[in-house]
Formats: C-alpha cells, sequence, structure tokens
C-alpha cells in the first residue's frame, strides 16, 4: 500500500486512487507519498498525517514548494491529542513534543 495526495484538493489516500471528483476541480492530480508504515509523520507546512514506513515524499506540498516531514512517533494503539493544535495521533509512545502549530511545545494529552 501507498500513500497518495492530491496535489489539488489535499486529500489523502491510501487506496489505488480514483480520478474522479476531485473537490477543486474535475480530476484529482495524486501525488505518490511513498510506501505505508507504522511511522507518524507530519508535514509542519500543511499539517498532513502520514502514516509511512521511511519519510514520505516532499514532493507536492500543499502549502507550497516541499512538504517539511517531523517524525512524531511510532504507530502504537495508544491515542494522544495535542491540547493546543487539536492534532490526534495513535503512538505506541508519548509523541514528540516540538513544533506544535500552534506555537511552541505540543501539550500531549493521552486519551485512553
Ligand atoms: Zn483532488
Ligand atoms: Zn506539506
Ligand atoms: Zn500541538
Amino acid at each position: 500500500m501507498k500513500n497518495y495526495q492530491c496535489k489539488k484538493c489535499g486529500i489523502k489516500t491510501e487506496r489505488q486512487p480514483n480520478a474522479f471528483n476531485c473537490r477543486a476541480g474535475t480530476y484529482h492530480d495524486w501525488n505518490d507519498l511513498g510506501e505505508v508504515g507504522c511511522e507518524n509523520y507530519r508535514c509542519k507546512k500543511c499539517g498532513l498525517l502520514v502514516e509511512s514506513k521511511n519519510a514520505p515524499s516532499p514532493l507536492g506540498c500543499t502549502a507550497g514548494g516541499y512538504h517539511n516531514w517531523q517524525d512524531l512517533c511510532p504507530i502504537g494503539t495508544d491515542v494522544y491529542q495535542c491540547k493546543k493544535c487539536g492534532i490526534l495521533l495513535y503512538a505506541s509512545k508519548s509523541p514528540n513534543a516540538f513544533d506544535c502549530p500552534s506555537g511552541g511545545y505540543h501539550q500531549w494529552n493521552k486519551m485512553n
């Protein structure tokens, strides 16, 4: 399985994508982000969260230019939410606290 993101509307899918019904107009323009895996990566620019094997492809950031990927944590069964930016993650340990989009550090709250 691979992660795909549409460069036009920003939607992400892990299935072989269908080109139709792009919200941004007619056809989706899919960007291959790489193999699906068990690490949470988040782009510091566009905020996209990807469950990837390795750092995803930097191409096609919807915020412009290249994605700036941050490795947050391995995927697990614990649910963490940042009290500041609201991002929700499945993690096996407390995620990386650096670079909360709301400023400063993420404040992770274990939900389960
Ligand atoms: Zn699209
Ligand atoms: Zn990005
Ligand atoms: Zn945060």
